[in-house]
């Protein structure tokens, strides 16, 4: 466990009173849309502006960045706004060219922390930088591939590090793009406790409507801020169009969020809360998986009805409940508790099949 206090200065050097805001288009697509956007941030609780110069896209053939140029536009936003600018890197000539144009944040995409070979040629490319450098997940749910990168980034002597959590990537699509795993980031600080930490629910979501609920759960986890997809014109953006919101929506979203005021309150208050947060992550997730094992026993529902087989196979639910009692005595829950809550499973499954086989 790596506690070093040095690690959270760039965010408190900020001196920020509210969580760190870092706002702009997922892709640069010209001078002008880069300029309009950033004086439409001016006034938001923004300090940061992002914009991808660089685009890793899954498949090719898609828009891939408009390459250095793009550093020059935000250059121009930063001197007429003020607003500090934020990019990503991929490689050692990302790096230099982003260094050179005085970027003030360089951050490492999901697609490149699943390689040490290429955050490793970034953390030599930054030795010893002051800048600040942002560490995204990977896109698979591989803890150790994340703290890889954040302590290549830490042994190169680079100070002003965060990591960002955008979501994992899953076979199976649902509601989100990428899978928020709130237990990974949670596993991830309690190996760096002063390590700021960020959420991306533009890429969490790929859609604009989640964007708030993410951005409240995290920040209910004591999230230190945010990286928010923003385009003056949404619908019209050259990559990620259904994620990003306009600015206008931005100033809404930071009016509407509840922030919880860390200052002043009781240390005890304090760590309750953030524990209760926990405890409400794992109970959605609970309730997510019971909804998921009910679809289960639906489509068996299905099954016996086409097969005209009893809904009741008291063999079957025996040796379940068994399996699920041996379970619980692991992970320490009693027989009583066990057979009570997996009997009440059982009485909503049979309730669904039954509904199921007298549909006609
Ligand atoms: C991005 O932030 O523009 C981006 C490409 O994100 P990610 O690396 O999380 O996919
Ligand atoms: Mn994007």
């Amino acid at each position: 466990m790596k506690n070093d206090k040095a690690l959270k200065n760039w965010l408190q050097a900020m001196n920020l009173n509210h969580p760190l805001v870092i706002a702009g288009p997922c892709s640069a697509e010209t001078e002008s849309q880069i300029l309009t956007i950033a004086h439409q941030l001016k006034d938001s609780d923004a300090t940061v502006m992002r914009a991808g110069i660089w685009k890793p896209r899954t498949r090719p053939g898609n828009f891939e960045g408009v390459g250095a140029i793009g550093l020059n536009w935000l250059q121009k936003a930063k001197k007429e706004t003020g607003l500090m600018i934020a990019t990503e890197v991929a490689n050692k000539n990302h790096v230099d060219l982003a260094l050179a144009a005085d970027v003030d944040i360089l951050w490492i995409g999901a697609r490149s922390t699943v390689s040490p070979f290429i955050v490793q040629e970034i953390a030599d490319a930054l030795k010893g930088t002051d800048k600040i450098v942002l560490v995204k997940n990977p896109v698979n749910p591989d803890l150790a591939l994340w703290l890889g990168g954040v302590e290549r980034l830490y042994n190169a002597n680079i100070k002003n590090l965060g990591v960002i959590h955008r979501g994992f990537s899953t076979y199976e699509k649902a509601k989100y793009r990428n899978n928020p795993e709130w237990q990974i980031a949670i596993d991830l600080q309690n190996q760096f406790p002063d390590l700021p930490i960020l959420v991306d629910p533009s890429h969490i979501s790929g859609n604009r409507d989640l964007v708030f609920d993410i951005c409240q759960t995290a920040l209910d986890l004591n999230y230190d801020g945010m990286i928010v997809e923003t385009h003056h014109k949404p619908d019209e953006a050259w990559s990620d169009a259904a994620q990003q919101i306009t600015p206008e929506s931005l100033k809404q979203m930071t009016v509407d969020l509840r922030i919880r005021k860390t200052e002043g309150a009781a240390e005890f208050q304090e760590k309750l809360e953030v524990l209760r947060s926990k405890i409400d992550v794992v109970d959605r997730q609970m309730i997510e998986f019971l909804g998921k094992r009910m679809k289960i026993v639906d489509d068996i529902g299905v099954l016996k009805k086409e097969n005209n087989v009893a809904i009741l196979q008291p063999e079957r639910w025996n040796k379940v409940l068994q399996s699920l009692i041996m379970e619980g005595e692991k992970n320490q829950l009693s027989k009583d508790f066990v057979s009570r809550l997996t009997k009440a499973m059982h009485e909503e499954s049979i309730q669904h099949q039954h509904q199921i086989i007298s549909k006609n």
